[in-house]
Parts: structure tokens; sequence; C-alpha cells
């Protein structure tokens, strides 16, 4: 086990900057994610952990030892891809041995080392198949065992389940996280799914155009993104712009020109002293959050009339846009709780939002 220290880490490939000063300390046994949109430099990160690119700038430390030029095999790191990358016409055995052989074990050792790992990934029965014999969940395992056996220190995962389909992709999320607490391996985990981020992952840092926006466990991320990007790409959320007018108490009031009125926020957080009228700030509040039974409503404040313009439902929760203001599109969702609960499209209903549900956040910098 080892924790992986990046100090201000930047590489370049000619003039595109694929990874900008990311400074980032992995924990012992941790399993870390790097969440965001294609090229916003997750791969390139990983890579420079695994060793195939040394930075342009900046250290790469596993546990204090400075790794950042030390080529790929001798940094004991098992590395799992996308595409899986095995030897088609090898047998899983011969596939899972390989490293073990480039390493010089024994025959006696790497058998009996393969065969353990092969349990845990629970493709001993399959031993003898031929790698294209399988199907591509069985193929991700041998991806894993071929990776763990090898005892690395540090296991590097790269999309390892987009070829996968949703439910297998769920099936494997459990497997996964099973075999990194079995193993207590420090994994990093790179994704484009917020939902894997979210369901495995101990902390997730979000990276857009090769910055670093937020480092947070799952939570945190969700509850209280930092600006608008993180709040978008991590769940939904409805973010509309706001302008701060004044302080009353503990409450701040917002003017949001597209619903032309005050938005009231109580977050005892809010450091109100850093709020200026020229600041260029959004709210954010999710789905969930968002009351619609306008029987129910009975504060004065957030309250926003609108007209119900699409219901989705998805078994668990149903989704309600409403649009308020003519153009303004509010999601909501809700538990499904029968289907005479639904709000029909086109009914008018008051939409409430919680003064203590509101984040206010910056616009993210491009
Ligand atoms: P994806 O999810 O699509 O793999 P990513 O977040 O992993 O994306 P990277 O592969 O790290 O992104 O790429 C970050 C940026 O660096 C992109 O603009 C990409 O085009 C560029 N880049 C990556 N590798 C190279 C390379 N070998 N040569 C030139 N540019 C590269």
């Amino acid at each position: 086990m080892s924790t992986v220290n990046l100090s201000t880490i930047t590489k370049s490939f000619g003039n595109v900057t694929a990874v900008n000063d990311l400074d980032l300390l992995i924990e012992e046994g941790e399993f870390f994610t790097f969440l965001g949109p294609s090229g916003c430099g997750k791969t390139t990160t990983l890579r420079m952990i695994a060793g195939f690119y040394y930075p342009t700038k900046g250290k790469v430390k596993f546990n204090e030892k400075d790794m950042t030029t030390v080529p790929p095999e001798k940094r004991n790191t098992g590395m799992v891809f996308q595409n899986y990358a095995l030897f088609p016409h090898m047998t899983v055995f011969e596939n899972v041995a390989f490293g073990l052989k480039v390493r010089k074990i024994s025959k006696s050792d790497t058998k009996k080392r393969v065969l353990d790992v092969l349990k845990k990934v629970r493709l001993d029965q399959y031993m003898e198949r031929q790698v294209s014999q399988l199907s591509g969940g069985q193929q991700q395992r041998v991806a894993l065992a071929r990776a763990l056996v090898i005892e690395p220190d540090i296991l590097l995962l790269d999309e390892p389940l987009s070829n996968l389909d949703a439910r297998l992709r769920d099936e494997m999320r459990t497997e996964i996280l099973r075999l990194q607490r079995e193993y207590g391996i420090t994994t990093i985990y790179v994704t484009h799914d917020q939902v894997e981020a979210l369901t495995m992952s101990d902390r997730i840092a979000v990276f857009n155009h090769g910055v670093c926006q937020q480092i947070g466990t799952p939570t945190e991320i969700y509850n209280k993104p930092v600006n608008d990007f993180v709040a978008e790409f991590i769940g939904e959320t409805t973010l509309l712009p706001i302008s701060y007018e004044k302080t009353s108490g503990k409450e701040l009031i917002f003017r949001s020109k597209t619903l032309g009125d005050f938005i009231y926020v109580k977050d005892t957080e809010l450091n109100i002293a850093t709020y200026d009228e020229n600041d260029d700030l959004v709210m954010s509040i999710r789905p969930e959050a968002i009351q619609i039974d306008y029987n129910q409503i009975t504060s004065e404040k957030n309250v926003f009339k609108g007209q119900v313009s699409l219901v989705q439902f998805t078994g668990a929760s149903v989704h309600t846009y409403i649009t308020v203001n003519e153009d303004v599109t509010i999601r909501t969702t809700d538990l499904n709780r029968g289907p005479s609960t639904y709000f029909k499209e086109g009914t008018e209903v008051s939409v409430y939002m919680p003064e203590d549900q509101i984040r206010v956040i910056p616009k993210a910098r491009e």
C-alpha cells in the first residue's frame, strides 16, 4: 500500500495543456476517483502516476519516494484499461500469469498466486478458457485479476466499466469495491460517470479543462459544489444567475432576473462579507429539494407560479419539469407515491425553493 502525492504537476502536449498545476494527496487504502468530461485530463493524470507519461513540471511521489521519472515497470502499480488489453489467444491462466512470468516468479508460486486471485474474481472455473471465448464482464474480471496478481501498491483503473451494459456495470461496481476493500489497496479510478464516482469513491476529484475544480467526499461534492460546473456535472440541478442585493440578519437576499423576483437564502456557512453586487453568481438547487405541492406550501418567500411542462416516470421516482416566467425550466424529483400523485402536463402549480436548500456559488472560470 502506498500514498500518492502529486505536487503542482503539469503535462503539456505541444501547446495543449492536458493537466495544469495539479496538487493531490491520495491516502493509503483510499478509493479515489478522477471524474470529469471527455478531454479534461483524467487519463493523462493517471498515466503520469503509472509512469507512461512523465510530467512537464512537478513531482509524483509514492509514500515519500520520488517516482516522477521512474519507468512504469519499476513502480509496482497494477493497471486496468477500458478495452481490457488482454491477449485474446491466451488462456485466462496465461493472461493472469503473464506479469509473474516477466517478474521471473517460480512456476509453483505462479500457479498458487494465479489460482488465488482467480478465486477472488470468481473465475477459477474458467482458467483454461481462451479469453476470446469470455463475455465482456468476464474479460473485465481477468483484467482485474491480472492487475491484482502482482500485488501492486497502487491499483489504477481507467474507465474499466465503459464497455459493459448497464446491468453488468452495476454488478461490476460492487465487485470492484469488494475486491478493493478485501485487498485494502490504494485505488485510483478514472470515469466520466457520476454515478460510478458517487457510489464507489472515498473521495472524488472533479476535473475540467485540465484543472481540478474540487476534491471531496461524494456527499461534499454533491451537497456543496464549489462552482456551477461541479453542481451541473454531479447530479441534476437548477442553476439560475443571481445578483447579491442585501443581507438581513441571517438571511441573504439576491435578485433573479430570469424569475423576475427576489431569492431568499439561509445558509449559515455563507461568508456574507464576501458578496458584492457585481459578483458573477449563480444559485443551485437540487430537484429533490424543490416542493411543488401547492396546497402545503406555507412560505411566502421563494414561491413561484408555473406550469407543468413535462412529467417523466422513472420507476422509483417522478421528474416534473415546470416552466416559470415563460422560459425558465425548473426540474423537481419526487419519490413515486402512486399515479394519483403525479401532476398532469399543463397544470398550474406553485414551486417552492426552500431558503436553506439553495446554494450560492460563483461561476467556474473557463
Ligand atoms: P477521455 O475521457 O476522453 O479519455 P480524459 O479526461 O481522460 O478524456 P485526456 O486523455 O487526459 O482526457 O486528455 C486531455 C487533453 O490532452 C485532451 O485535450 C487530449 O486531446 C490531450 N492529449 C492527451 N494525450 C495526448 C497526446 N498523447 N498527444 C497530444 N495530446 C494529447
